[in-house]
């Protein structure tokens, strides 16, 4: 069983976003970037059904410039076994993604494919749902387990308040969610092994996709300050400033 894992090089989590000064997005110069953690998560997963004996073959693709690469290079350290970069300087959006990874699917014939339910840089959570659309594939979003058996993947989806089950006949495409499973780190000899790991690179044009963007952002702007909280000295005190100053109750 082939699995397709796409990746995306987003700014690390640890890292509290700035917006650029005219408000046109957020400032990436100079600041560290890694591979979206959800998509750590998928590729972990992919990585366990490699050694369940379930996958065979683990490919990592990365739409996106350059400096992928290095994204790529943490997804062959985990586990992955070749990677794709499909090199843009665009600021790729999900459609432009999905009909991408569309194309590669018809090349590469996954039979899974395990995306991250979310890019935390764009929050779109659209990409696994569109290219499910675009292939005519079922899917499972939010995927907190997956199983796969009698060519079918099992997977348990968080929804709101609960976990639902559903059966997908392969191929299939899932998305990720945080409980699916906890990323390894990459030990530094297979830091070293992914470096001799085959790395293609292709233009979105060379499949045929024009990921020109449709949307255009209007601002970005930063959330508004939150003033400090005050201790109160007594409930009476409390009650006194919901009334005054609050005016709440
Ligand atoms: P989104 O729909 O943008 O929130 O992204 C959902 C998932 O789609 C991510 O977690 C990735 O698995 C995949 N994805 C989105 N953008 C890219 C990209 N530029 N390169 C590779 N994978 C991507």
């Amino acid at each position: 069983m082939k699995v397709l894992v796409p990746v995306k090089r987003v700014i690390d989590f640890n890292i509290k976003p700035r917006v650029k000064a005219d408000g046109t997005g957020v400032e990436t110069a100079g600041v560290k970037m890694s591979m979206n953690p959800f998509d750590e998560i998928a590729v972990e997963e992919a990585v366990r059904l490699k050694e369940k004996g379930i996958a065979t073959e683990i490919v990592a693709v990365s739409i996106g410039v350059q400096q992928a690469q290095d994204t790529l290079r943490t997804a062959l350290a985990m586990g992955a076994d070749r990677a794709i970069l499909v090199l843009t300087d665009v600021a790729v959006e999900p459609l432009g993604v999905a009909k991408v990874l569309k194309a590669l699917v018809a090349k590469e014939s996954p039979d899974l494919v395990i995306l991250g339910k979310q890019a935390i840089d764009d929050d779109m959570n659209a990409t696994g749902q569109m290219l499910a659309g675009l292939l005519g594939w079922s899917q499972g979003t939010f995927a907190s387990k997956i199983e796969i058996a009698d060519g079918r993947a099992v997977v348990t989806r968080e929804i709101d308040g609960g976990l639902e089950t559903v059966s997908l006949a392969l191929p299939a495409i899932v998305t990720a969610d945080l409980r699916l499973n906890e990323p390894r780190y990459a030990s530094l000899p297979n830091i070293m092994k992914a470096r001799k790991k085959p790395m293609e690179t292709v233009a979105p044009g060379d499949l045929g996709v024009d990921v020109t963007p449709r949307l255009t952002t209007l601002s970005v702007a930063e959330p508004p300050t939150r003033k400090a909280g005050v201790k109160v000295e007594s409930a009476a005190d409390l009650v006194a400033r919901l009334r005054n100053e609050a005016k709440v109750i």
